[in-house]
């Protein structure tokens, strides 16, 4: 996941996208291996999108932002580099385009249909897309391309937009199918993580198909531990030694 903006980079956003992307992935079966934010610079897009697509571990490729009608968004561009492809008007992303500004029109929210130089820079993307997608939310579009068979899924930036494109066209269509890993959660109030380093050793190697996880809250005061995994019943094991090894620490867990 690549999320692309200059003001994640100086600290005025969040990048709430790569979190919301990491969690539906999690959700669909899928496991996200990275996540890298850049700047609206062309060169700094192009070398991630390149080592993203080189990297022979990844099918699926999301990147979000920079598609809007100003001159600071830069992904169609570097992804035109990146992909050595020309920057062409797709049809059909002009005429959906066209159709969103009849409807405004229509609503009274704009005066003309006419396609102005900022309409037209976001339909003018890197040639040959698999797909374009639909976005119910927005005027950029979302578009999939296919590289020697990894894919490319570029987003909007805007999380609404972002969201309704991934949820409505790119899960059931391109990531449908996966099971989300089991999750067991052990949740000890006022637990000394260090104590727990044997038997955390214990399991990497009588569970290593469990991922365990240990995360102190500092606010809570809730030392969280938890396992996941494909099978529900290593899973619970795991989880079981856990529970019982904190027992004989003497901590008992929260009820979650
Ligand atoms: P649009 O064409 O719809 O404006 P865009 O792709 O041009 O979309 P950007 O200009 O990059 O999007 O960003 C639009 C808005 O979305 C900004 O307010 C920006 O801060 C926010 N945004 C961009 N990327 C993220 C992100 N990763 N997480 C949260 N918010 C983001
Ligand atoms: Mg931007």
């Amino acid at each position: 996941m690549i999320a692309i903006g200059d003001e994640l980079l100086s600290g005025y956003t969040l990048d709430t996208n790569s979190n919301w992307i990491a969690q539906r992935l999690r959700a669909l079966g899928h496991q996200l291996k990275r996540v890298t934010q850049v700047r609206d610079r062309e060169q700094e897009i192009v070398d991630q999108v390149r080592r993203d697509l080189g990297d022979p571990e990844l099918s699926d490729v999301f990147c979000t932002g920079g598609l809007g009608p100003t001159p600071d968004d830069r992904t169609f561009a570097a992804l035109g580099v990146a992909l050595g492809r020309q920057l062409v008007i797709e049809k059909a992303v002009r005429e959906r385009i066209e159709r969103r500004l009849t409807r405004m029109v229509d609503a009274a929210l704009v005066d003309s249909a006419e396609l102005n130089e900022g309409h037209l820079r976001m339909a003018r993307i890197p040639a040959g897309p698999l797909a374009v997608l639909r976005n119910r939310v927005g005027t950029a579009p979302g578009l999939v391309y296919e590289v020697e068979g990894t894919r490319l899924f570029v987003l909007p930036g805007v999380p609404a937009e972002m969201k309704a494109i991934f949820a409505e066209e790119i899960e059931p269509t391109y990531l449908a199918g996966g099971a989300a890993p089991a999750v067991q959660e052990l949740r000890l109030r006022f637990a000394v993580e260090g104590r727990f380093y044997p038997v955390l050793k214990e399991l990497e190697e009588t569970h290593p198909d469990v991922a365990v996880g240990s995360y102190p809250n500092f606010d809570s005061k809730e030392l969280v531990l938890r396992c996941s995994g494909s099978d529900p019943r290593r899973v619970e094991e795991a989880a079981s030694v856990l529970r019982k090894f904190a027992e004989s620490l003497g901590y008992s867990a929260v009820q979650p």
